[in-house]
């Protein structure tokens, strides 16, 4: 997606470790009007798929997934949370995810209650990297029994291989911008 990548281009910042930084427009402040033409272009993907229900992660993924949500009919943003809070009750399912921006694992929760066999899911995350935390939330939505109909990525760091590895399983990734290769001062895309 031209917007996205020319805003990364102009305000994203290489960390080095392959992190690049958008605090300033994706993951700390957000500029909610791109986030809407993203999740306007999630919507024109996904046409024709039936999504009763957006899944994503705490906490990046939320703001991300409750714009995108407006696109698919107001359908419910479901975020899978870092910590059992006292509030999720007892009955949750779990998954381990390792964090890689924190280089530790989390075990995340989804209450039951809210996810089942008659939901048919699209996951929405704002960085795809080696596909951990992918990994973790499809195998939330298999032990629930619901089907997994995509998912939607801001931003994909291609090189990593967590996409490849995901689309190999069968799922459909879209990422809104793909990059190659990174390095200081220099992002190449796909
Ligand atoms: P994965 O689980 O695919 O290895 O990494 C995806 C998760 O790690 C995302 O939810 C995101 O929060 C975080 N992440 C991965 N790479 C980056 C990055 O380059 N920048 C930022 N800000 N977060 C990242």
């Amino acid at each position: 997606m031209e917007l996205l990548e020319k805003r990364i281009r102009e305000d994203g910042t290489f960390l080095g470790n392959d992190i690049l930084k958008v605090d300033n427009f994706l993951n700390h402040m957000i500029d909610v009007e791109l986030i809407d033409e993203m999740g306007k272009e999630w919507a024109r993907l996904f046409k024709g798929e039936k999504i009763n229900k957006i899944l994503t992660i705490e906490a990046s993924g939320i703001g991300i997934a409750c714009i995108a949500a407006r696109h698919f009919g107001n359908v419910p943003v479901l975020f899978a949370k870092k910590s059992k809070s006292s509030n999720i009750g007892s009955d949750f399912y779990t998954a381990k995810a390792y964090s890689f921006t924190h280089g530790n694992v989390n075990d995340i929760v989804v209450s039951k209650k809210y996810l089942g066999k008659d939901d048919s899911v699209l996951i929405i995350d704002d960085f795809l990297a080696n596909g951990e935390a992918l990994l973790a939330l499809t195998s939330i939505c298999n032990a629930a029994g619901a089907r997994v109909a995509g998912v939607g990525i801001a931003i994909e760091k291609h090189y990593q291989g967590g996409g490849d590895k995901i689309r190999a399983m069968g799922i459909r990734v879209e990422s809104l911008a793909k990059i190659k290769s990174m390095s200081d001062g220099d992002v190449e895309f796909m």
